[in-house]
Order: C-alpha cells, then structure tokens, then sequence
C-alpha cells in the first residue's frame, strides 16, 4: 500500500541477482564422479486456504480434484520450486513478463550447450528452428492428500490487481525504474488462516467465487534428481526446505519499525493477495543412490545413503549454509516476503478503484520495506 496508508500492498518486487553465470550442463553422457541421483520424500501443509484452479463454470472457479480429493500438480510444485531457485540462484527469467522489457542480462537461456543453473536443473527448449530439448533432472509427483477431510469451503473473491501503468507499484527496488530485474512476491497474512478476505472494492459483477482448501491439509509429493552437482542439490534443498528462523526488519520509521521472527515459508496457488495459499514444505526423507560406477559395476546395490529426523536437518543445514548466510539484496529483500510470523498483523490490501483513477496518486510510492 502507498505511504501514508495504514494498509499494506499485497504485493513486493524481489530484485534478481546482478548476473547469471552459464556453463555446459550435466547429462547423461557425462555422469561425474559425485553427482548426486535420489529423492526428497515430502510433505506440505496448509498454512492458510489454498486454491489450486481448475476449470471454470459460471463465475465459479474449482479445485483440482483426483477421485474426488484435492490434489497438488506435481507442476504446479515444480513451477514454484523453479521460479524459487531462477531467483535465488541466479537463473535466466524463463517466463517472460509482457508488461516490461526484460534486458538482455535477463533473458532466457538460449543455446543447449551454455545454461543457468535452473535450465541446468529443470531443463529448457531452445526456442529456434530445429530446436534442441534438455529434459530437466528434476521430476516432482503430484501432492496427494495424506491429512484433512479435503472439503472445500466457497470464498468470493475479485480477481484483479494493478496494471503495469501504475509505475509506482512495478519499479525494481534499487534502481527506482521499471525494468523487468525483479520478482513479484505477495507477503504471508498469518492474520487470515481460516478464511480469505473479503475484497472490498469490488464492484459485485467482478466478484467471483473459488473453491479454496482450509488450512490444517497435509500433501504428500517427492521430489527424483538425477546427476546434480553439488551446487545443483544445495540449491534444490535450500528452495524446498527455505530456511527455519529469519529475522526481518522492517524501518517503517521510528516506533513503528516491524521486527518479524519466524521460518521462511512457501506461498502457492492463486488469490495470494487475499491472503491464500501460504504452505510449510518440509523434507522427510532424503535418499543419495550409490554413485553411478558402483550402481552399474555390481548386482548387488550397495551403497544407498538415507537421512531423516535430525540427521537430515544436520544435512539440509551444512549443505544449504550459502543461501541461509547470504545477505544480498535479493535474499535480505526474499526474507522481507517469506518470512512467517503468527504474530505479524497488518492488513493488505490493493487501493481501491478511485484511488487508481485519481491520477496524482500514479507517482505516490510505496511503503519502503
Ligand atoms: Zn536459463
């Protein structure tokens, strides 16, 4: 929300990493001696209602459903672990953004041979004539329901948000200009667990309404990789398990300065600016197959290496120690947004319709975080 205004835009940008370092990937031609083939057992559990779309009838929107039960897509889990790591890592932006030129320093990976480590990880299609596929090395299942009745609860909801003209909203923090090198995150609203806001601009033709999942489900998923290196896997851990205690400070100005403590925390699905779909993943097993030499000399499998309770958070903690010290602009700036605090209050919302036709509020900035 605008300075001056006790409520809160829905909405940061994240800046991306100043550059993007490409190299010759992994295949599977070129196994190394300690790439890293296995998987991640994990769960995920609502932290607020969570809306997964699938078709629409009439101004209904529903939830993905298998046998009748919610389910997770596997890609809507992968959209959201690759989209994490193109920004913390550093990769190419895949999915462009219509609304601003991304610069060249920005712009998707290209050529099969030179990748970013997403493209490395996740895979990418070159975009020419006769153009050549890396399948990614990563593969996710479907979340399936493994906690919670699964019913699904109606919440009305106005699916709009402001448009790119609105300059003051779509600036990259730093450079003060629009120039596609950020990210669009929404903030956690702990202060709305068991239902979703009401919009109240809305006028009632725009409303809608969707069939959100409570808070208290619990999906279960696993994440396959297969020759990673170990930049590659501390990279894949860090995006799935994000980080256990984060301190966020926020200079509002004097008192009101915000100090948030808590875990970084997922957000998936839609209606995030009302306050949907907040999530904790968390990894309950992590399996490393014997190196590919020994897997493919012998019959007999020796070798396999699995990690749970607190062995496996010994694990994610050393191999993940890069991103969680890292205070860059981007990570301090990503921590702004994930951070989850059951204590945090403040109320978001998008200025109304008036607010935006008022055209001396277009230069009016937002609140610094
Ligand atoms: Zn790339």
């Amino acid at each position: 929300m605008p300075e001056g205004s006790e409520l809160w835009n829905p909405y940061r940008f994240v800046p991306t990493r100043d550059t993007i370092r490409r190299e010759a990937p992994l295949t599977r031609e070129r196994f190394v001696v300690n790439a890293a083939t296995g998987e991640l057992d994990c769960l995920l559990t609502t932290l607020t209602p969570l809306f997964i779309g699938k078709e629409t009838v009439g101004k209904n929107k529903q939830f993905i459903t298998r046998a009748n039960k919610p389910v997770i897509p596997g890609t809507s889990l992968k959209g959201l672990f690759r989209s994490m790591a193109e920004l913390v890592g550093g990769g190419c932006m895949l999915v462009k953004n219509k609304t601003w030129e991304v610069d060249d320093s920005q712009e998707a990976c290209t050529d099969c041979r030179s990748l970013c480590i997403t493209c490395r990880m996740f895979g990418m299609m070159e975009r020419q004539a006769h153009a050549r596929v890396l399948k990614g090395k990563i593969s996710i299942s479907d979340g399936v329901l493994v906690h919670g009745d699964g019913r699904l609860h109606q919440a009305a909801v106005y699916l709009g948000s402001p448009k790119p003209s609105h300059t003051a909203f779509y600036k990259t923090p730093g450079s003060g200009v629009v120039d596609g090198r950020q990210r669009k995150f929404y903030f956690h609203q702990p202060g709305q667990v068991d239902a979703l806001r009401h919009p109240t601009a809305a006028k009632e033709a725009d409303l809608w309404t969707i069939d959100v999942l409570p808070k208290g489900h619990t999906f279960r998923f696993s994440v396959q990789f297969e020759n990673l290196t170990d930049a590659e896997l501390s990279l894949l851990l860090y995006v799935v398990a994000l980080e256990e205690r984060a301190e966020v400070h926020v200079p509002i100005g004097g008192q009101d300065d915000l100090r948030l403590t808590g875990p970084l925390r997922h957000k998936l699905g839609y209606a995030k600016s009302l306050g949907a779909g907040s999530c904790h993943v968390r990894i309950e097993t992590m399996t490393l197959l014997p190196t590919p030499r020994s897997r493919y000399s012998s019959l007999a499998c020796h070798g396999e290496q699995r990690w749970e309770g607190g062995e496996l958070l010994k694990q994610i903690a050393a191999r993940t120690t890069s991103y969680v010290g890292d205070s860059s602009p981007t990570m301090q700036a990503l921590r702004v947004m994930l951070v989850w605090d059951e204590k945090d209050r403040r109320r978001f919302s998008y200025p109304d319709f008036h607010w935006f036709k008022h055209g001396v509020n277009s230069a009016v900035p937002l609140k610094r975080v």
